[in-house]
């Protein structure tokens, strides 16, 4: 399969999970403890995914560490700053009442919902957290598609990654919307909205790709892979960091979750061939 199909299947298959993500408090009991558990897992995932292969991955495109650590730090104070300005990734809790179980949330400290920062900042910050997500498959996939590659599906740990996240994501945003009152139809038609900025994101991605020029094309790769990492490294802290501060309840659980995700991260190198890591 060409990685442009690929890539478009992937992201089908990510838009359905958004919607799927949307809908998932009408179909299952979400607590608050399971939430947090699916939220440490994940985020191991896409530490694991940012640090154990989009980083190498970039380093073997671009070949200079130096190169791929400074996009990397741009990337991380870009998502950083976008978080602050728009602080549109809380996934907040579902359950009422579970503020006491445990939780050091205090009045105006760490709990500032989304809704007093207004849906402009939710909008923008989420478009743009999607979009980047798109750029980061596309790249995922273009860095393994020079490769020998004995398992067909490039990429695989960004999408999987992304395919994860982004359910949590749909469920913020539906959250937000149910507090507010809006129609189940409306939330997943603004859930849609959301979902198709990963192939805007991915087409963006190809524009600036195509346009690179011969022999710029490896270093686009590689600097849009770093770039990645360092947005993917932000989002995995920003959802974990705050269980140290809040959630004094179920460190254990947590805590295995966590290591769940970071060792299946490392574990998908498996999959791969050795030359997306620079040594063939
Ligand atoms: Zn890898
Ligand atoms: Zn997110
Ligand atoms: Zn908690």
């Amino acid at each position: 399969m060409s990685p442009g199909w690929l890539l478009l299947i992937y992201c089908v298959v990510i838009v359905a999970a958004s919607l799927f993500g949307g809908a998932l408090p009408s179909l299952m009991r979400l607590t608050h403890r399971r939430m947090q558990v699916i939220i440490s897992f994940v985020a191991g995932l896409m530490l694991g995914i940012s640090l154990f292969h989009m980083l190498p991955h970039s380093e073997a495109q671009t070949g200079s560490l130096d190169r791929s650590i400074a996009w990397m730090v741009a990337g991380l104070l870009t998502m950083f700053f976008l978080i602050r300005a728009f602080q549109f990734h809380q996934h907040e809790p579902l359950e009422a009442g579970a503020q006491d179980h445990g939780h050091g949330h205090d009045a105006g400290h760490g709990t500032a919902r989304p809704a007093q920062l207004g849906w402009v900042g939710i909008a923008i910050g989420m478009s743009l957290h999607t979009a980047l997500d798109g750029v980061a498959l596309a790249a995922s996939v273009a860095a393994e598609s020079h490769a020998e590659h004995s398992f067909p599906l490039l990429g695989f740990g960004t999408f999987l990654v992304v395919l994860l996240h982004k359910p949590l994501d749909a469920l913020s945003i539906t959250a937000v919307m149910t507090a507010e009152r809006w129609s189940m139809r409306s939330r997943q038609l603004v859930n849609l909205g959301f979902a198709t900025m990963v192939p805007v994101g991915a087409a963006l991605f190809y524009l600036g790709w195509s346009g690179a020029g011969p022999g710029a094309n490896e270093a686009f790769v590689g600097c849009a892979l770093a770039f990645s990492a360092g947005a993917f490294l932000v989002i995995a802290l920003s959802d974990l960091l705050p269980e140290l501060q809040f959630h004094a309840h179920d460190r254990i659980r947590l805590s295995v979750a966590l290591l769940l995700g970071v060792a299946l991260a490392y574990s998908l190198g498996f999959l791969e061939s050795e030359a997306v890591h620079g040594h063939p």
